[in-house]
């Protein structure tokens, strides 16, 4: 264990609640193997205060602060800067202090690239099928977008919401019914889940896989459960699946970068680390 001197550099991540944040636990792991003067700290902060604590934390030694559920819209807008990827995501996950002011990033774009690095999706050639409108549709579509994606195809429970998300960020994009979402598996070289279905103590991510496209590539944005039964299930169908594990840590390393100024190791790896986190079930 390092010990912080009175010139550490520290950072934090900021949510309501945060107890079941994993961020501590994977900065703890990367502070500690660079041996930096540092530390990383979970806020536990109210709605009703959180534009008075980022102010006042801004004006302190501190680097800058992740930002989860339910901040992070008012983190955009109560940035003085806002990255590309940020305004168009419409969210910040990260937020980064320099003299006072505070500049809003959003770094679960390229969580989720980063995450699927390993599957040598060629974008340009592909067709994606992304499952939800909220944050992290909107993250994962603009990430798809920056790709090149051949070929976009959005399905929400709520169409309005995934006709908005086209609006948007995806004008090309074509829509499709919730109820219909199976039938264009056949033609989907990337089926991402980005509805909170499959998250401890909600139901599954039912698809009928019966038609899929050989070679595909199943995404869960869901992490716990690691193994939800929609990967279970696409796993079975013969599609490669990838689980959201590896996006939350793709999104922290751009972060640990911005607030310690140099990049996250590559090893030991972290995962390990994560999924021994308590509530975390393979
Ligand atoms: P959100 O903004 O609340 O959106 C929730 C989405 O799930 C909406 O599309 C919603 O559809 C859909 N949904 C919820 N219940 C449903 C049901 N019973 N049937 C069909 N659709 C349902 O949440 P979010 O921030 O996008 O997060 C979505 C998931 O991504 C969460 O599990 C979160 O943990 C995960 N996530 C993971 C990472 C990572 O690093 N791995 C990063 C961000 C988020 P409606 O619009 O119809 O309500």
């Amino acid at each position: 264990m390092n010990r912080p001197s009175g010139k550490a550099g520290f950072a934090g991540v900021v949510g309501d609640p945060v107890v079941h944040s994993l961020s501590p636990r994977l900065m703890a792991h990367w502070i500690s193997i660079c041996e930096l003067d540092a530390f990383y700290v979970p806020f536990a902060v109210r709605p009703d205060g959180f534009e008075i604590f980022v102010r006042g934390l801004a004006r302190s030694q501190a680097a800058g602060l992740n930002v989860t559920l339910p901040h992070k819209e008012t983190a955009l807008v109560l940035a003085d800067t806002v990255s590309p990827a940020a305004a168009a995501i419409g969210a910040a996950n990260l937020l980064t202090f320099k003299a006072g002011a505070v500049h809003a990033d959003n770094t679960d774009a390229a969580g989720f690239l980063a995450a699927l690095e390993p599957a040598n999706i060629p974008y340009r050639q592909s067709t994606a099928l992304v499952l939800g409108a909220g944050g992290a549709a909107r993250a994962v579509v603009h990430a798809l977008l920056t790709s090149n994606i051949s070929r976009l195809i959005l399905t929400n429970r709520n169409r309005d919401r995934a006709e908005q998300l086209a609006a948007d960020l995806a004008p090309g994009a074509e829509i499709v019914d919730w109820d219909e979402r199976s039938d264009v598996l056949a033609c989907s070289d990337l089926v991402v889940n980005a509805t909170s279905l499959g998250l401890k103590g909600e139901t599954d991510l039912v698809m009928d896989w019966s038609a899929v496209k050989t070679g595909a590539v199943a995404f869960d944005s869901v992490y716990t459960p690691l193994e939800t039964g929609f990967l279970a299930e696409a796993r079975g169908a013969g599609l490669v699946g990838i689980d959201g594990l590896d996006m939350l840590i793709g999104q922290a390393r751009p972060s640990f970068q911005a607030f310690f100024g140099r990049p996250a190791p590559e090893r030991p790896d972290v995962r390990p680390i994560l999924v021994g986190a308590p509530g975390m079930t393979a």
